[in-house]
This record gives structure tokens, sequence and C-alpha cells, in this order.
């Protein structure tokens, strides 16, 4: 008689596979990230955006290009990274194939404006989740839970947490939590902006600052990129939930997107994306998925 492979098993195998098969090929973007299909039988409410994306067949998202393991583009145009994942398996769920997907830069000061005025159709760009920013747009999620943390030169003792930023040149950028939080609970410090990390990372490097501060993630992702000159100070100081931010009011669209972000907590497709990008930069497994906030 024959004894069929019970499906979890199969599953746990086919996933295996898909992830030996990412481990080749590392490089500071990551290693090539599990092919997302479109799910081309979805159907839903006539005049919703879903409906609209899926006719569309095409989408516009917003992310970073210069954060390795969540955004980041290559020379040759491609993006790769943990956010470019999540942002392919939720219009894989309209039906919209990754090569559909359009990549836009969004910097940390032009996420709200962008999605305010549809020149994105979503944004997934290590956005944290907080009422400020829920005045103007709304948030699906949290798919990730980061923390504020600090990047120095690799030989630098002095700095160790926030409080030793006083009297030190700091680096973050315009419309971040972290820039916000040194202006209003770390005064003494002296904060430069700019309005993307990579300019921060050049500033550390030619000694124009002596720290940058911003989410551990992102940190470890330009740590990665400079030949050892950087550390991370490893001592996380907030939370930052990240969301996928979409039109203020669309109930529809963000309950649409909490639903795909669940099913891939469940299902091994966030683990493996994760597992694919951020997590072959940081050398760290799949964290627990965090809970989402269906508001
Ligand atoms: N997560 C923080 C924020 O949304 C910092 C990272 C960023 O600027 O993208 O502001």
């Amino acid at each position: 008689m024959r004894h069929p492979i019970p499906r979890a098993v199969f599953s746990a195998f086919a996933l295996a596979l898909v992830l030996s098969a990412c481990s080749s090929g590392a490089g500071t973007g990551g290693t090539t990230a599990p092919t997302v299909t479109a799910d081309t039988k979805a159907s839903f409410p006539a005049g919703s955006t879903m409906a609209r994306l899926q006719q569309a067949g095409k989408v516009t998202v917003g992310t970073k290009f210069d954060q390795p393991g969540f955004g980041l583009r290559s020379p040759s145009g491609e993006v790769q990274g943990f956010d470019v994942e999540i942002a392919k398996i939720i219009a894989g769920k309209l039906g919209i194939a990754p090569t559909d997907v359009n990549f836009v830069e969004t910097v940390s000061a032009n996420r709200e404006p962008f999605i305010q005025n549809g020149q994105v159709d979503y944004v997934v760009a290590t956005y944290t989740i907080n009422d400020d920013r829920k005045k103007v747009i709304d948030f699906a999620g949290p798919y990730y839970v980061a923390g504020q943390d600090i990047m120095v030169k690799a030989d630098d003792e002095s700095i160790n947490g926030p409080d030793d930023l006083a009297g030190k040149r700091v680096c973050s950028v315009d419309g971040s939590t972290p820039a916000e939080n040194i202006r209003t609970n770390y005064p003494d410090a002296t904060l430069t902006t700019f309005d993307v990390y990579s300019k921060c990372a050049d500033a550390l490097s030619n000694g124009q600052v002596d720290a940058v501060t911003t989410d551990n993630v992102i940190l470890t992702g330009l740590v990665s990129q400079s030949n050892d000159a950087f550390k991370l100070v490893g001592n996380p100081f907030t939370e930052e939930p990240y969301g996928i931010g979409l039109k203020k009011g669309d109930d529809e669209f963000r309950s649409f997107i909490n639903d795909a972000l669940e099913e891939s907590f469940g299902n091994g497709t966030w683990a493996a994306a994760w597992d694919a990008t951020a997590g072959a930069i940081t050398g760290k497994p799949a964290p627990e998925p965090p809970t989402i906030d269906r508001y």
C-alpha cells in the first residue's frame, strides 16, 4: 500500500527546497528571494482598491533604494530586500506577478505625501506605525518590529547607548522617527540630517559625524557594506513596528493587506522572504511574526 506524504511534510520539504535554492548567490542585497506566485483566481468587491489594481494588472509601490536587506537597488536596477518581498506577497494576492510590481523610491520624508497624492498604491519602506502618521495615512501590519540603535566607527568605544550621544555629532534622516527621538529626548546631541541613510554612512566615513542612528536592521545593512569600518552598538532603545502605508480611510484595502500578511505569517512565505533577504544580512533566523493591529 502507498503512503501518501502528509501535506504539512510535503510543504516543509517544498519550502526547504526553496530555501536551499535561496542560499546560493549571497550578496549585499541578500540571496535570491523565493518566487511569489500571483493568485489569478482572486475576486474582489466592485469599486474596491483591490478590484482596481487587479484590473490594472500592475501596482506602484514605494520602498527604500539604499537599505541593504530591506530595499536596495542594484546598479542594474533590480530592487531587493525584505520590504520588496512583502510588497510582492501583497501584489500576488491581488493577482499581480512580481514583475508587474513597479518600485519607486520613497525616502523617509516623502512617504506620507506619496501616499496622499496617489503617486504610490502602498508603501513598504521600514515605515514605523505611529499616531502622528496615522493622522494622514493608514497602516496595515505590523509585519516586523525593529528598534532604534546607533552605528559608530569600528574602533569607537565612547558611544554605547543614546546617553553617550551628548556632545557628539549624530546623523539621521529627515522625516524619520529616530531623528525626531534625538531632537526631543537627546537634545545635547548635535543632529545632522540627510534625505537617506547612505549619506549618513558617508558622513561617518569621512569624519563629518561621530554616529548614525536609525533602526537596528537598517544599520546592520550599512555595517555589512562597510568593510568592517563600522559597527552596531547593539543596544536598541525604542520599538519600531513596521507597517504598510496606504491611503487614509481605505479600510477594505487595509484589511485585505492584513489578511495577506497574516496568511504569509502562517504558510511560511514571510519567513522564507526574511531568510532570503534581511536574514541573510543579519545572520538571524526569522523571528516570531508580530500580531497584526486591526485598529
Ligand atoms: N522606522 C523609522 C521610520 O519610519 C526609521 C526608518 C526610516 O526612516 O525609514 O521613520
